[in-house]
């Protein structure tokens, strides 16, 4: 039989990092199957509904490059793909009324106050809290009648068995025993006629052939109800593989605190979708080989359950600038400054350092000012449209130093402006220097005659500088001309910006140097 995965997400939000990395798993593992991908909207919960999350999940999965072959966009033999339509069509309905018939299901008309005096008799007993049978499980089936004819609300619920135990098959973790007697009798049919997400999702996995259920780990508490739910519609279970939670470098839940939550702020911050999904494929999963740096048909070749882990997976937003950097030195530089073209164009890009505020500056260091950031880039594509070869010389020259797409706004920017802006720091510590004036006057004099200036010449003449005044190293020319034209102490090489510079950009920010040491 062909593997099956589907993705379920809950439209309640925002589509997390979390979640992400369940759709990957199941997209690597269809596509090394030859198997089918499902997109499935558990909207079932009415009160956590968000009506804007559909979109954001298609519109995220989009931007990663995860396909799917049948969901509620594009259709396909097992629809409706909303569970809210799969309702409307009497499917879970359907399901319930067997279920019932089976013995396994009944109804239970217990009010909310009951409920809570349930609850409370239990917490002041010190029992396990939750519906065990209450006044219906084993109510004569004239009581359930009399109710509704009285037209009595109710719920249905699961009649779990008890004095079981329970052995859940676990693909990564192997048998996980349960004891039924712990087990509460879930609702599967809320009293406004929905489905639970054990019910619709058990039903749907059914239905839409799933042959295996990837989930978070959060699941695995819940996952006898579910593995009953097979047993008692005497259908063939799906593999259940409860992925490892992700936790941050410092072992906690994932958070805020360790980096954006939201899929597509990693998309606006400027990483490389190839580098998010190769990092976040990595985070519960290895290759069984020490290889970290996968294109995604590396990660499909390789991916097998078999490499899932148990313990929990670790998000360290340092690997991912670090792949990121890679694989931005991996790209041709005219592929990065379309990509990078790109990026500035999509509209998260904006709205995400139009609204930023650096909540967690690094030490020593200025808090990031998102709108800049966002001015900068656009500076860079306003600059592309003109003189794409000088952007790309300029691209090329920071290909080698930076981490983000972002990045290139900032590192690119001395290359962009007519009027470099000063680092007073570096200003401080370079232009006081009494050779400052004589090497300002001997470059300009230099650049104002030259038509072009290649790496061998510009550094030529830093060497003679050196030479004819005698410095034994090159740091005390390299490092004031570097400000002189950069406004700058830390860039690319020396002789290279010059290079790209040219002879008529250096004169001028020359000219404005010599003005400053006056
Ligand atoms: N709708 C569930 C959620 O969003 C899906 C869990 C599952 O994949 O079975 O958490």
């Amino acid at each position: 039989m062909s593997v099956r995965v589907r993705f379920a997400p809950s439209p309640t939000g925002l589509l997390h990092v979390g979640a992400l990395r369940t759709v990957l798993f199941d997209y690597l593992f269809a596509q090394h199957n030859g198997g089918q991908n499902i997109l499935r909207i558990e909207d079932t919960d009415r009160t956590r509904y968000n009506a804007d999350s559909e979109k954001e999940f298609v519109d995220t999965l989009a931007w990663v490059g995860i396909e799917f072959d049948e969901g509620p966009h594009i259709g396909g033999p097992h629809g409706p793909y909303r569970q809210s339509e799969r309702k409307e069509a009497g499917i879970y309905s359907h399901w319930i009324e067997r279920l019932i018939e089976l013995g396994h299901a009944y109804m239970a008309f217990d009010t909310p106050e009951e409920l809570n005096e349930m609850r409370e008799y239990q917490q002041i007993n010190k029992m396990p809290t939750g519906y065990f049978g209450g006044d219906w499980r084993d109510a004569d089936p004239s009581k359930a009648a009399a109710a509704i004819a009285e037209g009595k609300p109710y719920v249905i619920r699961q009649r779990i068995p008890r004095d079981r135990t329970v052995v859940v098959e676990d693909a990564i973790r192997g048998r996980v025993e349960f004891d039924t007697n712990t087990l509460p009798d879930p609702v599967l049919i809320k009293g406004d006629g929905m489905p639970t997400y054990h019910f619709a999702a058990m039903v749907d996995d059914h239905l839409m052939e799933i042959t295996h259920v990837l989930r978070g780990e959060e699941w695995i508490a819940t996952s006898p109800i579910h593995w009953l739910l097979f047993e008692m519609f005497g259908w063939d279970r799906p593999v259940f593989v409860h992925c490892p939670v992700i936790v941050g470098t410092d072992g906690k839940k994932l958070s805020k605190r360790h980096g954006a939550t939201r899929v597509l702020d990693y998309a606006a911050q400027g990483y490389d979708k190839e580098a998010l999904k190769n990092f976040i494929a990595l985070i519960g999963w290895s290759p069984g080989d020490d290889r970290e740096v996968m294109s995604q048909q590396e990660l499909i070749a390789a991916f097998d359950l078999k490499g899932l882990q148990a313990s929990p997976g670790r998000f360290d937003i340092e690997k991912l600038r670090w792949l990121n950097g890679h694989r931005i030195r991996q790209m041709s530089t005219e592929e990065l400054l379309d990509t990078i073209l790109e990026y500035v164009k999509a509209p998260y890009t904006m709205e995400y350092w139009m609204n930023f505020v650096d909540e967690n500056p690094m030490p020593n260091k200025k808090p990031t000012d998102g709108p800049e950031v966002w001015r900068r880039l656009v500076r860079l594509k306003e600059k592309a449209e003109t003189n794409r070869s000088y952007v790309l010389e300029a691209v090329r020259l920071e290909q080698e130093r930076v981490q983000t797409l972002a990045d290139f706004g900032e590192a690119c920017e001395f290359f962009l402006v007519d009027e470099v802006f000063f680092d007073e720091k570096a200003v401080e510590k370079w232009f006081g220097q009494e050779h400052v004036g004589k090497l300002l006057r001997f470059l300009l004099e230099r650049v104002s005659e030259a038509q072009t200036a290649s790496v061998e010449w510009c550094e030529s003449l830093i060497r003679q500088f050196a030479s004819d005044h005698g410095f034994d190293k090159l740091g005390p020319v390299v490092h004031p001309t570097r400000v002189a034209l950069t406004g700058k102490t830390v860039g690319p090489g020396l002789f290279e910006l010059m290079n790209v510079l040219g002879p008529s950009r250096m004169k001028a920010r020359l000219e404005r140097a010599l003005a400053m040491l006056k």
